[in-house]
């Protein structure tokens, strides 16, 4: 049956009916899920939570082998801006395959790059797409990440690095280091501002100030430790630490400190980019400009592709300086110029916007009910919600601990329920929701009831017996993003 946008609705923990039934079936998918359990890494990751053999999939809906219908809310881990299979993207691919255009170029000119980076440069913030230069990377986001701290190394002729606690940049060496869990000595962590764990027990405006307070004194000071670095590199709406939106004001604090002191900022919107928080890039929230940005997932229109985007000035690598053989998927740009350009002309960034605002509305009302949640955070469709032990010892800090296991039985039972939900965050105690900008209301209600359901049902399984009674010390919060 074909899947469409307009049938939202996998009935709760239902199996499709027989004549819905794929071809592929539950013994097969039972059979494809063991042999991947015996001949797949240990390293495997989404696999394990989710055993699902997707077989066929449309905007929010993937149907696996068996026949079992899910509301998709991780969307390839962000990637799927338009949901899966959506008629643009397919017809922008078939256009390509027909064509008979070379599917591999390396890194040379074609019409189908062209009007990539014709579309990519036509989102770009002006102050930067006046003046740009792209480098098409291998096709993950940590390579361009890897790209942009190569860049910046280069031209300012410094080694050093700024990064922020909790922060998510990929899995090669360097991107590893930027993040928060790494041990270079060559990257200093900063402290990301957040409200629910502020680091400073304060939050709100006055723990992003002091945030940006402690930057500014670890590079004036002479005797930090801290020379002056090659860059900073930051997410807008910190995603796997935890959807933790940053400040508005804060960000143009990072801007003013870095640009006062000729420090090139990058912007890794490879979570963030296209629409999902609400602005077309997480970077015009703030108004600020920066010197590079770090692209991938949803500009790929759901196929790899990865670059960065950066003012001339700092194009100053020799040829070759960052290669690999990988980095002209012709599908991928024609994909990913179909999907840059529908997000645009269909305005779905201020539709993530409205439509996030009320589903983060919906969870906070939800959260009134259940003492387990401690925050429910987001920025347009990137969305979160940390689940907390309330009965949990005090520990001087003013949120409650996070509750993990309690994070893994919620997505267990949103997956029994046919929805698809994410884990993240620092203590891995953050539900998040990433769906696709083409959600309707309908399926935002879907998923809502699900998750509802969903996190009931694993808060009676999870401490029966107990009684709801958040203790009054712990701070109960409800963050959005400040202005
Ligand atoms: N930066 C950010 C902000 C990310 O969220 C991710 C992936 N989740 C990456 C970089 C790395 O991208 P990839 O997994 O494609 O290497």
């Amino acid at each position: 049956m074909a899947l469409t946008e307009s049938a939202p609705a996998v009935p709760p923990a239902a199996h499709a009916p027989e004549g819905e039934r794929t071809t592929t079936g539950t013994g097969a998918h039972e059979g494809i899920l063991r042999r991947q359990s015996l001949r797949e890494s240990a390293a495997r990751t989404y696999a394990r939570s989710l055993p699902i053999v997707p077989v066929r999939a449309r905007g929010l809906t993937i149907e696996g082998a068996d026949g079992r219908r899910y509301l998709d809310c991780l969307s390839g881990a962000g990637s799927l801006a338009l949901g899966h299979n959506h008629p643009v993207v397919l017809e922008a691919v078939r256009k390509v395959l027909d064509s008979g255009a070379p599917l591999h170029v390396l890194d040379l000119a074609t019409p189908v790059k062209d009007a990539f980076t014709t579309e990519l440069f036509a989102t770009l913030p002006a102050g930067l797409a006046d003046d740009a230069r792209i480098q098409f990377c291998g096709p993950a986001g940590t390579d361009a990440v890897e790209a942009a701290l190569k860049l910046v190394r280069t031209a300012t002729g410094r080694g050093g690095l700024l990064s922020f606690t909790g922060a998510y940049h990929g899995m090669t060496a360097g991107a590893l280091d930027a993040s928060g869990g790494a041990t270079d000595v060559r990257v200093t962590r900063l402290p990301y501002p957040q409200d629910y764990r502020c680091p400073f027990g304060v939050g709100g405006d006055q723990g992003a100030e002091l945030a940006a307070r402690w930057t500014e004194n670890l590079l004036d000071d002479p005797k930090s430790g801290v020379p002056t670095p090659a860059g900073m590199i930051l997410e807008p709406v910190q995603g796997e630490g935890g959807v933790i939106p940053a400040p508005d004001t804060w960000m143009r604090r990072m801007r003013e400190i870095t640009a006062s002191r000729s420090i090139p900022l990058i912007a890794d919107e490879v979570q963030t980019g296209v629409g999902r928080t609400g602005a077309f890039w997480a970077v015009e929230h703030s108004g600020i400009v920066p010197d590079v940005m770090v692209l991938s997932k949803a500009i790929g229109g759901s196929l790899p592709l990865a670059v960065i985007v950066y003012r001339s000035e700092l194009d100053a690598w020799k040829p070759g300086a960052h290669a690999g053989t990988f980095r002209g998927n012709q599908l991928a740009m024609a994909a990913g110029a179909a999907t840059l350009a529908y997000v645009r002309e269909n305005r779905l960034a201020e539709r993530a916007a409205a439509l996030g605002a009320r589903m983060l509305g919906r969870l906070r009302n939800l959260a009134a009910e259940h003492p387990c949640v401690g925050d429910v955070r987001g920025r347009g469709l990137m969305i979160g919600v940390e689940l907390v032990d309330p009965y949990a010892e005090e520990t001087g800090s003013s949120a409650p601990p996070a509750d993990p296991a309690l994070a893994v039985a919620v997505q267990q039972e949103c997956l029994g329920r046919g929805l698809i939900v994410e884990l993240g965050g620092r203590h891995s105690g953050v539900v998040r929701l990433l769906p696709p900008l083409t959600l309707t209301d309908e399926q935002a209600a879907a998923v809502l009831d699900r998750f509802a359901d969903a996190l009931a049902a694993a808060e009676r399984a999870h401490r029966p017996g107990r009684p709801p009674r958040p203790r009054s010390a712990h701070r109960r919060n409800a963050t959005g993003p400040s202005h």
